[in-house]
C-alpha cells in the first residue's frame, strides 16, 4: 500500500550501524520515500557519537540523536562514558536521553553499575527536560523498581522494544510510558498478539531497531526502517483498526513526548 501522504517516525533505529556502510543513504532515502517522515537514534556509548551525529548533521530535520550510555556498555569505565553523555548534554539539544536501562539477558557482572548509571541517567533527564528511551532485557521489573523508587514520577518515555505481558504493559502505561512495538509484532510466538488487542492506541510507538529485529520476511536478516510499514500493518491487523490509524496515532503519540 502507498502510505506516501502518510508520517511514520521511527523512534528507535541505530542508522550509523557499520552494517549500512555501503548503502546508508540509499537505505535512508528508501525509507524517508516510503513515509517515514523522522528517525530517532538511540546512543550505545563514546564510539558510536561521532557516527550519530555525522547523520544529524546530514539530515537535519529527519535524524534526530539520543544521548545515553545503553546498560550492555556499562563497564569498569562506565563514570568516564557518563562524563561523556553529560559534556554532549550540555552542548546540543538532543531528542531524549537513551537508550538506557538494565539488561541481565548476557551479563549480570555490572548489575550495580547498570543500576547506577540508569538512575543517573534518569537525573539528567530530569535536569535536561528529556524523556527516556529504555532499553530493558530480562530486567523489567527490575527497571521499573529503579523508576518508581529513585528516579522522578514525571519522567515519560518509551520502553523500547516492548516484548512483556500484559501485566508489563499496563504497568508501563500506569508509569506513563509508551510502548515502542517492532519488528517482534510479526514473529510467530512474539507474544504482541496476546497483548495489542487489550492496549489502546494511544500508548504505542512504532520503531525498528534496526539493524536488529527485522520483521517477517526478512526475520534474521539486516533490518532497516523502510520495514516500518510492514510493522505497522501487522499491529493494525492485530489491532483490527486500518492502517493509516495506526501510523497517525502512533505518530501522534511520539510528537506528543517530544513536546
Ligand atoms: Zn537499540
Amino acid at each position: 500500500m502507498n502510505h506516501s501522504s502518510l508520517q511514520i517516525i521511527e523512534t528507535h533505529a541505530h542508522i550509523y550501524d557499520e552494517t549500512y556502510v555501503e548503502d546508508r543513504d540509499e537505505m535512508l532515502e528508501k525509507a524517508f520515500s516510503s513515509g517515514v517522515s523522522q528517525i530517532w537514534m538511540p546512543n550505545c556509548a563514546s564510539e558510536t557519537i561521532e557516527g550519530m551525529m555525522a547523520l544529524a548533521e546530514k539530515y537535519p530535520n529527519k535524524c534526530f540523536p539520543m544521548m545515553g550510555l545503553h546498560p550492555c556498555y556499562v563497564k569498569e569505565d562506565f563514570e568516564k562514558e557518563l562524563a561523556i553523555v553529560e559534556d554532549w548534554l550540555n552542548k546540543y539539544k538532543f531528542i531524549a536521553i537513551g537508550e538506557i536501562g538494565m539488561d541481565l539477558y548476557w551479563d549480570k557482572t555490572f548489575v550495580k553499575q547498570q543500576e547506577e548509571a540508569f538512575l543517573y541517567q534518569c537525573q539528567l533527564a530530569k535536569k535536561h527536560n528529556l524523556w527516556i528511551d529504555i532499553h530493558s532485557r530480562n530486567a523489567f521489573w527490575e527497571t521499573v523498581n529503579l523508576i518508581e523508587k529513585n528516579a522522578d514520577p514525571n519522567l515519560k518515555g518509551i520502553f523500547h522494544c516492548f516484548t512483556g505481558t500484559l501485566e508489563e504493559a499496563q504497568k508501563a502505561i500506569e508509569l506513563d510510558f509508551l510502548l515502542g512495538i517492532g519488528g517482534v509484532v510479526t514473529f510467530k510466538n512474539g507474544g504482541l498478539d496476546k497483548i495489542l488487542p487489550h492496549i489502546d492506541l494511544t500508548s504505542i510507538v512504532l520503531e525498528t531497531d534496526a539493524p536488529y529485529l527485522a520483521p517477517v520476511p526478512y526475520r534474521g536478516k539486516r533490518n532497516e526502517p523502510s520495514y516500518l510499514s510492514i510493522i505497522a500493518q501487522k499491529v493494525a491487523d492485530l489491532m483490527q483498526i486500518p492502517v493509516e490509524k495506526v501510523i497517525e496515532q502512533s505518530t501522534q503519540n511520539a510528537l506528543n513526548l517530544c513536546q
